[in-house]
């Protein structure tokens, strides 16, 4: 006989590997457990990247002595009855697998519980012993505290990265987990700092402000679609904020946070064309769709959902990401327009010695970045825009190692002594390229990075010697708390 049966407490923590794969899985699956308790306030307070204490408190329905004591055992859940239940699951949990697996790899889990009409009860597992005595609690509510994660499963926990890698899955999940529900007040303490406090609010818009302040807040365009079983509304990021990774791109399942490959390649197939090749879009999308349509039981994380119909998501999220995009460059260039037709005749054709270049709003926006190269009035010279076009182009530190710019000085010397101010035309196009005529070439400069060559050249020049002198006049700038709690440590 070589086949044998493993004892039950080896066959809880191989399950509980599948769901706690790290600290952050601990704090989704007690996040999830608070927002179906129906609470409209969830506190998450880390130390040590979750390796010391994780802890989820909140003001839902509670458990009382029965309920608490039962939570640990494996598949004990409040959530689904039947068969029929498990096709159509309205909460973020239902397998029953969250509490037990978590107390199986941590080494001491405490509940302090009370739900409406019966005492408070606090429930303690002491190796695998469940204890439980009276609590002191006088609101309904949860509080659960995981301590010495994975201290019983120490191959699991040589393959955790530093603290700072876990806890940005932490924050990571905090905000995947959090984002949808506007009406629940959320908080993430790390070591007994505030790092993310989100108050509820009634628009999404409110709620990424909260999260990333108002460069992304006011550059998200919103576009909805809706049948009878499939409701999309998409936050979709302009080119202004588009990234360099992956990593503001959020799809939520009804009100849960997938990954999913239809909706992630419909969404990029909608942007093509819109977004420079080597960004990323920045994306918000929730779909509420007919729980009978979709299959979240698929992963043991819940990461993941399987769609009845995967080829209507994909057409219906491709068309909406696409047509929202159309309608919003096609205001915005409507608007530029606006903003040149005084421009006379002449100008358009660029034929006259014209010296009067409406240069539009985007212009002075674009020559006031960073505050370097400044333009106040909105009307500038044409003198004005060939200047500034020169010193990207002339500035003799761009033709460095760094080949991002393309350019060599001797291809663009079109501001040579031969050359009058006038020959050369240029103009901006997408907010973001400055186009230049030259004889029978045209020559085109991603402002954005020459700007930031130029500014790092400087910078790079001045190393060990940067001169700084105080602003006249102070600047203001948005912090979220995390980057507040880093430059107050690093304030001198
Ligand atoms: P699941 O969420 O899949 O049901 P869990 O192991 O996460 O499984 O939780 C088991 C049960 O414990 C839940 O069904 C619920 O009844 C109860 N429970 C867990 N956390 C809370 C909480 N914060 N408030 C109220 N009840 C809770
Ligand atoms: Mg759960």
């Amino acid at each position: 006989m070589k086949i044998h049966k493993l004892p039950q407490e080896l066959i809880d923590l191989i399950a509980a590997g599948e769901v706690v794969e790290r600290p952050s899985s601990v704090v989704k699956e007690l996040m999830e457990n608070s927002i179906d308790a129906g609470s409209n306030k969830v506190i998450v307070k880390i130390k040590d990247s979750g390796n010391s204490l994780i802890e989820v408190s909140d003001n839902g329905i509670g458990m009382n002595k029965e309920d608490a004591l039962l939570a640990f055992v494996q598949h004990a859940t409040s959530k689904i009855n039947d068969i029929n239940d498990l096709n159509s699951i309205n909460t973020l949990g239902f397998r029953g697998e969250a509490l037990a697996s978590i107390s199986s790899v941590s080494e001491i889990a405490l509940i302090d519980t009370r739900s409406v009409n019966s005492e408070g009860v606090i429930v303690k597992r002491i190796n695998n012993e469940i204890k439980s005595e009276e609590s002191l609690k006088s609101d309904n509510g949860t509080t659960i505290q995981i301590v010495n994660l994975f201290n019983k499963v120490p191959a699991r926990k040589k393959f955790l990265k530093s603290g700072s890698v876990e806890f940005k899955h932490i924050s990571q999940t905090f905000l995947n987990t959090s984002l949808p529900f506007l009406n629940i007040h959320f908080e993430l303490w790390h070591n007994d700092k505030i790092v993310y406090k989100l108050t509820s609010v009634n628009n999404f818009l409110d709620r990424v402000f909260e999260v990333w302040g108002k460069n992304i807040s006011s550059n998200l365009f919103e576009g909805m679609y809706a049948s009878n079983t499939l409701k999309v509304k998409g936050f979709l990021g302009s080119t202004n904020i588009g990234r360099r990774s992956n990593d503001m791109q959020y799809i939520f399942v009804n009100n849960r946070a997938v990954s999913n490959k239809t909706i992630y390649s419909a969404v990029v197939e909608g942007y093509r064309g819109f977004l420079h090749k080597d960004l990323k879009p920045a994306y918000f999308l929730f779909l509420e769709i007919d729980p009978e349509l979709v299959d979240v039981n698929i992963h043991p994380r819940k990461l993941e959902v399987r769609f009845n119909d995967s080829s209507e998501i994909f057409r219906n999220i491709y068309t909406l990401t696409k047509k929202k995009l159309e309608e919003e460059s096609r205001s915005l260039f409507k608007s530029n327009i606006m903003d040149n037709v005084n421009l006379d005749s002449s100008d358009i054709k660029g034929t006259s010695n014209d010296n009067n270049f409406k240069v539009t709003d985007n212009y002075s926006r674009l020559s006031g970045r960073g505050g370097v190269y400044y333009s106040k009035s909105k009307s500038g010279s044409i003198k004005d825009a060939i200047d500034f076009s020169r010193l990207l182009i002339e500035n003799k530190d761009l033709d460095s190692t760094d080949n991002d710019l393309n350019l060599k000085n001797e291809d663009i010397n079109i501001y040579d002594s031969t050359n009058s101010f006038l020959n050369i035309r240029p103009f901006q196009i997408f907010n973001t390229y400055i186009v230049i005529e030259k004889d029978n070439s045209i020559i085109f400069i991603d402002q954005h990075a020459a700007h930031e060559k130029i500014n790092f050249e400087k910078l790079y020049k001045s190393l060990g010697r940067v001169n700084t002198k105080p602003l006249l006049v102070p600047e203001v700038i948005e912090l979220k708390q995390a980057e507040k709690d880093i430059v107050l440590e690093s304030i001198d």
